[in-house]
């Protein structure tokens, strides 16, 4: 798929989820209030049929106002204009507020004219039929001096959330459906970072491949030329440009197939005892043609005093090689190695040092991922595939060791293995 069309239906997801979302938000608020306005109506419903029962039972007549005020968004007052039964109001209140299906908990207090203060006051859990006294409210004082009850519902807000059950639902859905989305969404990026990762490997590959096998045909029609018998000189050149450059075509395929190894779960490491020291001799060797093209030099400090260990033998090889073949690579300059082994308590150190152009902080810790090439800026003089440090890592880990990096930027690297001696 198209980065643009990507792109396209990304935000429109993202515009389309922003918009349900806030639709969403309006309604919940909507029936929010709507229940906030029911419960209002309720309660003062409720407390007017309490302050009228008791007019009748005190034979007071009732006054020309409501007796019942909202003070705030959840404490009431009524007016009274007597004294009142702790118990019998208590009892009331239970039995007006389960008629109406208000079932919040509140508290109560009864305001004592003479001495100006709550006199009398209880919780009440109307999930408790029977009423235990748990606390002595304090509720706030009314300016009015009257005889007056007070009654509030500190969990007034949860009880109205209970009642949206439906509302509750559809939020929870939502919420499953933006996650949902979202993690939609990171797959489709991760996707696409895979296929452009894929896409440059594969142009990698092609260009790679293309070189040696031009110069290779080139050659070839050199030597189909029948005077070339007669130049030896031109005949060694010839065959040697194709050997090199099939040496190189070798180089690729092994690279690929150390990766496509790689990928199966078991590495399969064929552990014998070798000799590090034999091994990088034998490394150096190979590689000397790519460091004689660029008039390199490799300085051996082979300094453990002894340097065998259990290890693959193939692919300790090809660890060493691709250190040295990136230290050649990315060096602008004539490449001076300098290979140095130590030992190290239980474990032998091996540090492959070069004066390249380095690597910046932030990439070292991305470059042992599989692909990863610094980027470059699309000039990509150095040919690589992204796939050699990878492998480095994978088999030095697998062989329970460690591999560290040390580097300033366009001042040359280090990169330094540890392996177990044991
Ligand atoms: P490749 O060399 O095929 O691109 P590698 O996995 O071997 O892949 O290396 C990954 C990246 O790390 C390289 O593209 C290069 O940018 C950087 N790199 C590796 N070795 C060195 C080095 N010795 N000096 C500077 N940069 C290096």
């Amino acid at each position: 798929m198209k980065s643009s069309t990507i792109r396209f239906i990304v935000v429109l997801a993202t515009i389309s989820i922003l918009g349900i979302s806030i639709t969403q938000i309006y309604w919940v608020k909507r029936a929010f209030g709507l229940k906030e306005a029911e419960f209002d109506r309720q309660v003062n419903t409720a407390l007017f049929n309490v302050a009228s029962q008791i007019f009748s039972l005190n034979n007071t007549p009732s006054p020309a106002n409501n007796p019942v005020k909202q003070i705030s968004t959840n404490y009431y007052v009524v007016m009274v204009n007597s004294d009142i039964d702790a118990n019998l109001l208590e009892f009331l209140l239970r039995s007006e507020f389960e008629k109406r299906n208000i079932q919040a908990d509140f508290e109560y207090g009864i305001y004592d004219c003479t001495h100006e203060k709550m006199v009398y006051g209880n919780y009440v859990k109307l999930s408790d039929k029977v009423s235990k006294r748990e606390h002595n409210p304090n509720l706030p004082k009314w300016v009015n001096a009257g005889y007056y009850f007070g009654v509030q519902f500190p969990n007034r807000e949860a009880q109205i959330l209970n009642q949206m059950g439906i509302w509750s639902f559809s939020s929870a859905v939502l919420l499953i459906v933006i996650v949902f989305f979202g993690y939609t969404l990171f797959v489709i990026l991760k996707q696409k970072r895979l296929s452009e990762i894929q896409k440059d490997f594969i142009n990698n590959m092609t260009h790679e491949f293309k070189t040696p096998i031009s110069t290779i045909a080139v050659s070839t029609e050199v030597l189909k030329d029948t005077n070339i018998t007669q130049q030896p000189e031109r005949l060694l050149q010839y065959a040697t440009i194709i050997e090199n450059e099939n040496k190189r075509l070798k180089q690729h395929v092994e690279r690929v197939l150390q990766m496509a190894k790689l990928d199966k779960e078991d590495v399969g490491l064929k552990k014998e005892t070798v000799n590090l020291h034999e091994i990088i001799h034998e490394v150096v060797q190979s590689i000397d043609l790519a460091l004689r093209e660029k008039q390199g030099s490799i300085h051996l400090r082979l300094n453990a005093s002894s340097a065998n260990l259990q290890a693959d033998r193939h692919h300790l090889t090809n660890v060493i090689f691709n250190l040295l073949d990136n230290a050649i690579k990315y060096c602008t300059n004539q490449p001076s190695i300098t290979i140095q082994t130590e030992l190290n308590g239980s474990n032998i150190s091996l540090t492959v040092q070069d004066n390249g152009i380095g690597i910046s902080d932030e990439n070292k810790r991305r470059i042992f991922q599989k692909f990863y090439r610094v980027p470059t800026g699309n000039v990509h003089d150095v040919k690589g595939f992204g796939l050699g440090l990878h492998y480095v890592k994978q088999i030095v880990e697998a062989h329970r060791g460690r591999i560290t990096v040390a580097s300033d930027s366009g001042k040359g690297c280090a990169f330094t293995i540890l392996l177990p001696i044991a």
